[in-house]
């Protein structure tokens, strides 16, 4: 049987017709035995050269090889004119490869053609490009080029035409589409000449349109109303087809740019219809390529700290000393703290995670002496960002080891480098997933090529040149997805062409989208390209090329008789609704056989030719049927909500899973009753804790707001610490440091020395200042200087008052006294229910008489008394405030019950009487009255699992939620937005009575 080869204008083309072939003879025609083969250009090329040639040992020019080539060429120029400002530009290479590949389709050849365009003159644009000719043609000649090959391939088949007939046989079909000049057009032309060849012009303007009863062609307009209805419209009409008996693989869908095609196929993989195509993404997007094209960003911006945070939150960085993937995100917010701008070669950056570690390390020590109570932070918050500033210095440093970015070196030497990298901060022995190692697989062949450069130059190249090179080889794309034949092919316009389908998507039609945007080119104007070439047989103008992509658009729509056409109405960015496009517009003239149709009746939602698409927020209740599992699950529900039964047989469907949670929060929600979906936590099935060690700011956090507590205390979230953009030292440092100099002051405090007491507090300030400076501080050193001033002149004035405050305990005196820790055996309660607590904590200052009879305690605060006017009713100020009674308790146990205990807040910032509050002393009987019951609230609701989020009463001043509690809350963002509506509806509930009572001094 003789062979009939089949020469297609696309890989598409070639798989698509021959399964349209093959269906044709065994459905249509009974089937048979046949012979078709089905071949590219390409392929006809290769397989001439090879026969006319025989065996070449030249080399294949590459991509790489050949903007390379360019790159030296260029870097060598010495003509005067607008490139050579532009030697460095990735853009400015790329143009001028693309102008003298097209320069040298012409029969005069590129180096002709720029002699004519530059018109004897020795400066300007065109002298430049023919000195770059000239420069790059000598050593292009060592490569066997595609466009060598196919020259050679045509002048053989024009030559001696019956050795081609042998070499493909007697029926040669020679399929040829409309399509921009280009290396093979000779070769084209040269196999259409051929005695044994068939040619068949794919064309729209030339192929007469079947009209039989199986071509009648039915087309379909749509338009929508957002963004994501448009791919929501496509899988609707694809669901359709299928039920109608179209196969996914005789379906197609095309696009007019590249990042439409991502959303198409994240569209269609949400719906698990199975699409194939060229690949969306280029290898940059892939893990591997993100490692290495953000590394390499990283380098060029000198280690800035964005580009070092860029990289390690976006590609899979891993720290080679434990093989564990990067905290990025806590170290973006330590270096952010840390006033780092770049990790660069000089050690400032050390220093400052140094001192910031040393800082929150301190931090974590003094968690009751935070001076801004509303907002207290676990411990163990601190301690994490202390380990994530000290792990992000030894991998900067050691990352840093390995960098030498300033000195020259091959190719060869920079990719041995690149590679050790990947090795051993991407670890590549861990990569499991398969599309992932197909990526590394990519990205270390691309690497590789580089290797070969070392070949066509001696000289060594900088960090700079190795940088643009490996990110240009990044921005190739990935291999497409396979299913051809069984898939929706999901490609561009051009795919279309030479095609067979049953049903046809065409995407993007508003106006603008397609037909795109033309651009000129800025080498080469439509005016000289006409000049060179009058018939436009080998450079085409914006003019031809609008008029080819109108051609590939019609072929697209030819390859099926379902078509469909989607006109999105509100593109990105545009305040209007977009119009269709005039070839959408054409086209539905074409299909109503109407010579005119205004486009306001196409812009009306009532349109008779344009069909409207529900949007997604409309389809629960309207009458349009569902295609997709989500649209099925949103209108099944409303439509059976009506009925309680019918919906409980529909949510106790597994994969309703999500829809029912959903609907049990909601429902949760606007009940009275306070569930598991509102903070009722059922803490027995975990085993609720019978002993508990708390702090007084855990136990003020819970009398604050319940749900906060169980989000810091039960579940441990860090609170999140936020980079400090003030250039003044925080209210936090304040406090550590009033507290870091009174500790001090009161370690050597003798009261016999009461006299040269300023002396001492000053040689304390200066000695604290000193440590903190040097081990702490990572702001501004000016800045710290101002404030020393201003915080030594305010401690000075608090010394003035000091010896009034402790008159009469003249005996000993105990600075920061520690309990609740395994040092220690205080701080035990035993709780009414039976449970026991340990408290735990600091105790600033406890001043005892000379002779033992009474003490004081006292807790300094450094901000000012504003939300401390409440303990003067209530020492407690309803649970909120539990330093005094708690430090007082401890007290007890430490002086024995013959010592008279009295507590305080000392507002070290404060002035007169405003200085110690309660205004008047409580003493610890009067504190543990109050104390007593509320201890047992608080510990009974957490024993209980009560946690519901109080936002407390209504706050409107500043930035930030609207309530008292919500204020300074690290939690809000995983808060109930309705959470003020929510505490009302739930507060009454029995389970939190007694808490209402503590809270809000109220129950029902
Ligand atoms: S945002 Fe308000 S209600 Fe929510 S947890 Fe925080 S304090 Fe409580």
């Amino acid at each position: 049987m003789t062979r009939i080869l089949v020469v297609a204008p696309s890989l598409y083309s070639a798989f698509y017709l021959r399964r349209a072939v093959t269906e044709n003879l065994c459905s249509d025609d009974g089937g048979g035995l046949f012979n078709v083969e089905f071949t590219r250009i390409e392929e006809v090329a290769d397989t001439i050269f090879d026969a006319v040639s025989g065996q070449t040992d030249q080399p294949s020019m590459t991509r790489l090889i050949a903007s390379e080539l360019i790159h030296n060429a260029i870097a060598e120029l010495v003509t005067p004119g607008p490139l050579s400002n532009h030697r460095n530009n990735d853009s400015t290479l790329e143009a001028v490869q693309n102008t003298l590949r097209e320069l040298e389709l012409l029969d005069v050849g590129a180096e002709t053609a720029l002699v004519r365009l530059a018109r004897g003159s020795r400066q300007g644009l065109y002298p430049q490009l023919l000195e770059l000719q000239r420069r790059y043609a000598a050593p292009a000649s060592n490569y066997l080029t595609r466009e060598s090959k196919a020259a050679l391939a045509a002048a053989a088949v024009a030559k001696d035409p019956s050795a081609a007939t042998a070499i493909f046989g007697p029926h040669l079909i020679v399929l040829r589409t409309p399509s921009a000049p280009d290396a093979y057009t000779r070769l084209w032309d040269a196999l259409e000449q051929l005695d044994a060849a068939i040619p068949a012009r794919i064309d729209p303007e030339t192929t007469s349109v079947d009209q039989s009863p199986d071509h009648r062609t039915e087309t379909n307009f749509y338009s929508t109303l957002s963004a994501a209805d448009e791919p929501r419209a496509l899988i609707r009409n694809i669901v359709a087809d299928a039920r109608a008996g179209v196969r996914l693989g005789e379906m197609a869908v095309f696009y007019p740019t590249v990042d439409y095609a991502s959303r198409v196929k994240d569209a269609l993989d949400a719906a698990k219809i199975k699409n194939c195509g060229p690949s969306t993404k280029t290898l940059a997007e892939t893990p591997s390529g993100k490692f290495v094209a953000l590394f390499l960003t990283m380098l060029a911006n000198d280690m800035r700290r964005d580009a070092f945070t860029s990289w390690t939150t976006s590609a899979p960085v891993i720290d080679p000393s434990d093989g564990s993937r990067v905290s990025a995100v806590e170290w973006e917010i330590v270096s952010r703290n840390s006033n780092i701008v770049r990790f660069d070669a000089d050690t400032d950056w050390q220093r400052s995670l140094r001192r910031y570690a040393n800082r929150m390390s301190n931090r974590a020590q003094r968690p009751d002496n935070d001076t801004d109570d509303e907002k207290s932070v676990d411990p163990e918050t601190f301690r994490n960002a202390a380990n994530a500033a000290t792990q992000l210095r030894w991998f900067v440093a050691e990352l840093a080891s390995r960098i030498d970015i300033d000195q020259s070196r091959p190719w060869t030497e920079w990719v041995d480098w690149m590679e050790a990298i990947i090795t051993d901060y991407h670890s590549p022995q861990k990569v499991s997933d398969d599309s992932e190692r197909i990526g590394l697989t990519r990205v270390a062949a691309e690497l590789s090529q580089l290797r070969e450069l070392d070949q066509i130059t001696n000289d060594d190249v900088g960090f700079d040149r190795f940088n643009r090179t490996v990110q240009r080889l990044l921005r190739a794309r990935t291999g497409g997805s396979s299913g051809w034949g069984s898939a929706v092919l999901v490609a561009p316009l051009s795919a279309g062409i030479g095609t067979a389908f049953k049903s046809v998507h065409v995407l993007g039609m508003s106006e603008g989208g397609l037909p795109g945007p033309s651009r000129s080119d800025p080498l080469l104007s439509d005016d000289l390209r006409r000049e060179l070439d009058p018939d436009g047989h080998w450079l085409t103008t914006r003019r031809d090329k609008l008029e080819l992509q109108h051609r590939e658009f019609n072929l697209a729509l030819g390859c099926a008789t379902t078509r469909r056409m989607y006109w999105n109405k509100a593109l990105l960015g545009a305040t209007n609704e977009s119009y269709p496009s005039p070839w959408f517009v054409d086209e539905v003239l074409k299909t109503s056989n109407e010579t005119n149709v205004p486009v306001k009746d196409l812009m009306d939602p009532g349109s008779d030719w344009v069909d409207s698409v529900t949007p997604l927020s409309d389809i629960g209740t309207t009458g349009v049927e569902a295609f997709s599992d989500y649209e099925f699950g949103l209108q099944n529900v409303a439509t059976r909500s009506n009925d309680e039964s019918d919906l409980r047989e529909l949510l106790a469907d597994p994969g309703n899973r999500p829809i029912l949670l959903g609907r049990r929060t909601l429902a949760s929600s606007n009940s009275s009753v306070f569930g598991p979906y509102d903070g009722n936590v059922d803490l027995d099935s975990n085993g609720s804790p019978t002993s508990l060690r708390l702090s007084a700011s855990a136990l003020q956090g819970y009398a604050t707001c319940p749900y906060r507590y169980f989000i810091a205390n039960e579940l441990h979230v860090d609170a999140r610490i936020d980079p400090d953009e003030s250039l003044e030292l925080s209210s936090l440092d304040k406090g550590i440091l009033v507290h870091s100099i009174l500790e001090r002051f009161f370690e050597e405090f003798r009261p016999e020395d009461a006299d040269d007491g300023l002396r001492r507090l000053r040689d304390a300030a200066h000695g604290v200042f000193e440590h903190f400076l040097r081990d702490e501080y990572v702001g501004y050193p000016p800045i710290f200087e101002l404030e020393k001033v201003r915080l030594l002149n305010q401690l000075e004035e608090w010394h003035r008052d000091y010896m009034k405050v402790m008159s009469g305990y003249d005996g000993t005196v105990m600075p920061e006294v520690p309990f609740g820790y395994e040092t220690d055996d205080l701080g035990h309660v035993q709780i009414a229910d039976g449970g026991t607590l340990r408290l735990r904590g600091k105790i600033d200052l406890i001043a005892v008489s000379s002779a033992g009879d009474h003490a004081q305690v006292l807790d300094f605060k450094s901000g000012s008394t504003g939300s401390y006017s409440d303990i003067e009713q209530d020492v407690t100020a309803s649970g909120t405030k539990l330093q005094l009674p708690i430090y007082a308790l401890i007290a007890r146990q430490i002086l024995g019950t013959e010592t008279e205990i009295s507590a305080a807040y000392w507002f070290v910032f404060e002035r007169g009487n405003k200085r110690l509050r309660p205004e008047h002393k409580v003493t610890m009987e009067q504190a543990q009255e109050k104390f007593t019951p509320v201890l047992e609230t608080i510990v009974r609701g957490i024993r209980a699992g009560n946690f519901p989020a109080r936002p407390g009463n209504r706050d409107s001043w500043g930035d930030g939620p609207p309530w008292k509690n919500c204020k300074y809350c690290d939690y809000s963002d995983a808060c109930h937005s309705d959470r003020l509506i929510l505490w009302d509806r739930k507060k009454s509930s029995p389970p939190l009575s007694r808490y209402l009572t503590l809270a809000e001094g109220e129950a029902e």
